[in-house]
């Protein structure tokens, strides 16, 4: 062979080989760069995780607000409570529990009857003239205005509260009426259905509550009757906690317009909260049109709350406005 040819073949050898080694070398380089990023990744999942907790422990306060101004309006336990008190006395932390034996609930000692002898700070709940629920007829019938609902897909969290199954949502959502804008703090259900329409209950009910700016409440109220599937209550079941007490951050989003009946007319009055301490005071819209959830939907809600509805109160001569028939 020419000595040239072999020189050639001498060189092109070596920059293969040179090339392989570099290639080599990068691929490693870049695998070990996979170490790094994966800790930037779990970094950042983990100030995912922070956000998410302090926006959950933020949607929590915010409810605890609401409760503690006398506006949560849920159900009340009742035969859970012998079951929560034994856990209490099994697992002893709450001195705050103790403090105050009887518990509101639906049933037993701290069934509707006793809010008001609770605590001095209950008296509307006996003395109010302006309570809810009530049975909603002689409604005068008028062009009222349609509610303004501004739900964009949320994040949630579920939470059994030992007197319903209530849904704390992050910030965002609202509806707007007479000119007042709303946020939504949670929803929660009731069995039987809290409000009558002429005299009719209905299997069960949800309230969707929502406050303004200064603090005002306004509450929903959609009627839920047995019928098809309802995804969205299914989705709620579906991320039912294990125990009480304790809000779960279910994954994904949620969309509560599917919680709204086609039909947007409604009646309204001024009521009170459903629940100690009944404060008045309270913006109350119930759609008219009820929306379908399945026998199988209610017997779940069932088997947690078999009864967590105040019964209904006088309406002592309030105006109800209800909107034309379409
Ligand atoms: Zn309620």
């Amino acid at each position: 062979m020419d000595r040239r040819v072999r020189k050639f073949i001498r060189l092109t050898t070596v920059a293969v080989l040179a090339a392989l080694v570099h290639a080599a070398w990068a691929e490693e380089s870049s695998a070990s760069s996979v170490p790094a990023s994966a800790a930037d990744a779990s970094l950042d999942v983990l100030r995912q995780r922070l956000a998410e907790r302090l926006s959950t422990k933020k949607v929590d306060s915010t409810v605890k607000v609401v409760a503690k101004a006398g506006k949560g309006d849920q159900g009340g336990g009742s035969k859970d409570e012998s079951a929560r008190s034994r856990k209490k006395m099994a697992e002893p932390k709450p001195a705050l529990a103790l403090a105050s034996p009887v518990v509101w609930g639906y049933a037993g000692a701290g069934a509707p009857e006793h809010w008001a002898n609770l605590s001095p700070d209950n008296k509307l709940c006996a003395l109010g003239t302006r309570q809810s629920p009530i049975d909603i007829r002689d409604g005068i019938k008028v062009e009222l205005e349609k509610v303004q609902f501004d739900y964009p897909p949320s994040a949630f969290s579920v939470i059994d509260t030992g007197r319903t199954v209530q849904v704390n949502l992050a910030a965002g959502g609202s509806l707007t009426v007479m000119g007042r804008r709303f946020e939504l703090v949670q929803f929660h259900f009731h069995r039987p259905s809290e409000e009558r329409i002429n005299g009719r209950g209905f299997d069960m009910g949800v309230h969707l509550v929502h406050k303004d700016a200064e603090g005002r409440l306004a509450v929903l109220a959609v009627l839920l009757e047995r019928g098809r599937d309802q995804p969205l209550v299914q989705t709620i079941w579906n991320n039912l906690p294990l125990e009480k007490g304790e809000a779960l951050k279910a994954p994904g989003l949620l969309d509560v317009n599917q919680l709204l009946p086609e039909d947007p007319s409604y009646f309204t009055y001024m009521g009170s909260l459903a629940e100690p301490p009944c404060s008045e005071g309270v913006l109350w819209m119930v759609m008219r049109q009820p929306v379908q959830l399945s026998a199988n939907q209610i017997d779940i809600f069932s088997k947690l709350y078999p009864m967590n509805a105040r019964p209904v109160q006088a309406s002592s001569g309030r105006l109800i406005k209800e909107s034309l028939s379409r």
